[in-house]
């Protein structure tokens, strides 16, 4: 509930701090027990952050997070503990994310071990993760250098799941990986949560990946979020003219229908979170614009049936 991240401006040349840096403003939403929601917007847009201060690797600037009743966004790590294991997150970069002086055994037990696991136990469930993620047990003491990028992925997906997590955070899982391997990632992913009733925050500026993975989706610009609802309705007929334009670049695969559409083309990049523009902060690209939109900030509020909800003075229906 209203999440916010501050980071300190960068310093001039003259010593002077700059303007603090907004990268997550107000950004509320739920996720329900075995849901997926998909979080998508331009890179910078704080998908990433709200990711990190949900698990609690980044601490909130101020808001809540609220984990099956329990107040977790102001806990110590210490007071976290308890919690930790049913908060879990996997990474963009497979290599990066994994220590490569580290076998994959001591890899995948490392939260176990932190949660007092004794060796043997935490050894013998690495094994069987291994298997769950498609891996083959006997592989649990190489390094991760030794695996292609999606096994390196399915690695950081088994040490995700070795607490017996119920929500995990998968930032980007995907996007680094060859097309090819990708679906192979997505379909691990979509097969764990049905075995194993885990809900996920799936984040990425891939939009098909989304479409496919996610229950609802959350559409996020400059730190807040713009448009949030069901997939279906979102992705069938957005509300919002970010969501829209986002859409509309997205190549359809029937070259008809993709030689039919318009396609909205955004000018310019998006603004610097450090200096936002006034009201709604995406006018200066919006197609829509208005006077009032350059004044008022636009709150999110139902647009349409189904509970969909989107911040635009001028939603689209
Ligand atoms: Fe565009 Fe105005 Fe809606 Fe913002 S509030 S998205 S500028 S129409
Ligand atoms: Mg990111």
């Amino acid at each position: 509930r209203d999440l916010v991240k501050t980071f300190p401006g960068r310093r001039s040349r003259t010593g002077k701090a700059g303007a603090p840096i907004r990268a997550v403003d107000g950004v509320s939403f739920d996720v329900g027990a075995g849901e997926t929601l998909g979080l998508v917007g331009e890179s910078g847009c704080g998908k990433s952050t709200t990711g990190r201060m949900i698990v609690r690797l980044m601490d909130p600037t101020s808001g809540t997070v609220t984990f099956d009743g329990a107040e977790i966004g102001g806990l110590s790590q210490a007071q976290l503990r308890p919690h930790r294991r049913h908060l879990q997150m996997v990474f963009q970069d497979p290599y990066s994310s994994l220590n490569p002086r580290q076998t994959v055994a001591r890899i995948i037990s490392e939260p176990l071990l932190v949660q007092g696991t004794g060796a043997a136990e935490a050894r013998k469930r690495a094994a069987e993760l291994m298997e769950l993620v498609g891996l083959i047990p006997e592989h649990l003491d190489r390094y991760p250098h030794e695996f292609s990028g999606g096994q390196a992925q399915r690695i950081g997906i088994a040490r995700s799941l070795a607490t017996s997590p119920r929500l995990v955070v998968a930032d980007e899982p995907v996007s680094a990986l060859d097309v090819s391997i990708q679906a192979q990632v997505v379909n691990l992913m979509e097969r764990l949560q049905d075995e194993l009733g885990l809900a996920y925050i799936f984040i990425a500026h891939d939009l098909s990946v989304v479409k496919r993975v996610c229950d609802r989706v959350a559409v996020m610009y400059l730190g807040r979020i713009v448009e949030i609802g069901d997939k279906h309705q979102v992705y069938g007929n957005p509300a919002h003219p970010y969501t829209k334009a986002l859409l509309s670049a997205v190549p359809l695969p029937d070259p008809a229908a993709e030689r039919a559409r318009e396609r909205i083309v955004l000018l310019g990049d998006p603004p610097s979170p450090a200096d936002p523009p006034s009201g709604c902060s995406f006018h200066p690209r919006c197609p829509k614009a208005q006077d009032i939109c350059r004044t008022e900030r636009p709150l999110l509020q139902i647009a349409g049936t189904g509970g969909r909800e989107a911040a635009c003075h001028f939603p689209e229906n």
